[in-house]
């Protein structure tokens, strides 16, 4: 069964395919929006990135890491970022670093996959890409540039526009929300148009490019249109993000995209659903805007987080609770236990356990206790099911006394199936293994204690405690391991 995946664009669950399988050199290309690095990122846009690590992690188990091609950005300009950098007088370049590694340092304690092979541009690294798209923009007429420098995307000029978030519809139907997403400027032409480069003004300081229209810097949309291009060509497999990017930002990727290059910008457009905490959207008012240094002060573990991240499916909204949490908890313990079991019963020890979870290729799915799982993430990346048949698989090992050889392949598919979750599941001998972004961290540490760099050693302590490990320095080296609850 190939994998199947909702698209935003067509709203049917539809076959996710490679343009062309037999081409040696097809890939299957995949752009997912990265955050904007001006502080830490909450539990809800975890959900959208650990539901994109699952997605990545399924289409490389399918078609090998060298056949997807992975790109998420950084966007580290924009009034944010800027505002930031302004108040705490630190270059922006400095600031939207410190977040970066912040947010990478998350992503390694929820076990996603280290970005490489896949690519993470950040939108000032791009910046002649996107004057070049917006110099086609305003020859072939859709955009211009108003008195005050700034340039604008002229909405009337693109037939297609709302086609993805059905925003016109949704204009007649309710109103505004074409109208209340774009009050950023009286020079425009139309409320409607958005801005593609932001005339530079004194609150921006330092922080601007030269271009044929002048000094400014790039607008929110056009950063991904033009890495997508530049990285992943015209036209893309797929393009994710969650709900909230839909409109504006998706439509008028889609605008920018399909009127500069002239054809189809993403084949398939996959959009995760928001994340509720107790019940309400998060807000800072409501105090219910969870990071994940919050539930780790709180007590859960970063790899419980991330079960229960996936506890939802990822086109309904997902009601995160602690009780969640504590579920998680508890499921990870059950899966652990279960395993040990397996692995003293069939006389394996704990590191041929680890090879079991990273040999994830050659293994015949369809076959036996394991097809379900597997079946439930292909299907349009049913997270909660593939979880539920996971325990029903475990179950039906432990019960019938089958041969060695068999004994072995059913642990191979459970290692590859918890690998595609991406769930790490630690027995005792293994657990001091820390994933590799820990031991960059740890090796930056103890390389800025050796040079007496005690700020820079504290801050990296600090990050490595929020990723849910710690460090015990020795005399001539150090010792890692997870953080006890
Ligand atoms: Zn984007």
């Amino acid at each position: 069964m190939p994998i199947r995946l909702h698209d935003s664009l067509t709203r049917q669950v539809k076959e996710l395919r490679r343009p062309d399988p037999a081409d040696p050199k097809d890939r299957l290309t995949f752009y997912n929006c990265g955050p904007t690095v001006y502080g830490p990122a909450h539990i809800g846009n975890f959900r959208t990135f650990v539901i994109n690590d699952v997605l990545r992690r399924l289409l490389v188990l399918e078609h090998g890491a060298d056949k997807v091609r992975y790109v998420r950005n950084l966007t580290d300009v924009d009034d944010k970022t800027i505002k930031l950098s302004r108040d705490e007088r630190r270059p922006l370049a400095e600031v939207t670093k410190q977040w970066t590694d912040k947010f990478h340092a998350d992503c390694a304690a929820l076990n996603c996959l280290p970005m490489d092979p896949g690519l993470e541009p950040t939108a000032t690294g791009y910046i002649k890409e996107q004057v070049d798209m917006i110099d086609v923009l305003m020859k072939k007429g859709n955009a211009y540039r108003a008195a005050d420098g700034s340039v604008y995307f002229k909405v009337s000029s693109f037939d297609d526009y709302g086609k993805l978030s059905r925003v016109k519809e949704r204009e007649l139907q309710v109103g505004s929300a074409l109208k209340t997403h774009a009050a950023d400027a009286d020079e425009k032409e139309d409320v409607s148009d958005f801005a593609l480069w932001k005339a530079h003004k004194p609150d921006d300081g330092p922080n601007g490019w030269e271009s044929p229209w002048g000094r400014g810097r790039p607008g929110w949309h056009i950063e991904c249109s033009a890495m997508s291009k530049a990285l992943l060509g015209d036209t893309i497999d797929l393009h994710t993000g969650g709900e909230d990017l839909e409109f504006p930002h998706h439509e008028n990727e889609i605008a920018q995209s399909e009127c500069c290059n002239g054809v189809l910008f993403s084949r398939h457009w996959f959009h995760s659903k928001h994340l509720l905490v107790d019940g309400k959207k998060m807000s800072k008012s409501l105090g219910n805007l969870y990071t994940l240094d919050d539930l780790v002060a709180k007590g859960f573990s970063p790899m419980a987080v991330r079960y229960a991240l996936l506890m939802g499916h990822p086109r309904k909204q997902l009601n995160f609770t602690l009780d969640s949490l504590h579920a998680a908890e508890s499921a990870l313990r059950r899966l652990e236990y279960q395993i040990k079991r397996f692995l003293v019963d069939a006389g394996f020890t704990d590191k041929e356990w680890m090879q079991f979870v990273q040999a994830t290729h050659g293994i015949d799915w369809m076959h036996e206790e394991f097809a379900q799982p597997i079946l439930a993430l292909r299907d349009d990346l049913n997270t909660p099911g593939a979880l539920g048949s996971l325990f029903s698989s475990l179950g039906s090992i432990a019960t019938g006394g089958p041969t060695q050889s068999l004994k072995i392949d059913r642990l191979k598919r459970t290692g590859a199936l918890l690998y595609v979750l991406g769930i790490q599941i630690f027995p005792e001998e293994s657990k001091v293994t820390a994933p590799a972004a820990i031991t960059a961290l740890a090796e930056k540490r103890w390389a800025a204690k050796q040079t007496r760099d005690w700020a820079g050693a504290d801050a990296l302590r600090k990050e490595l405690t929020a990723a849910g490990w710690s460090m015990l320095d020795g005399k001539d080296g150090y010792k890692l391991e997870p953080l006890k609850k």
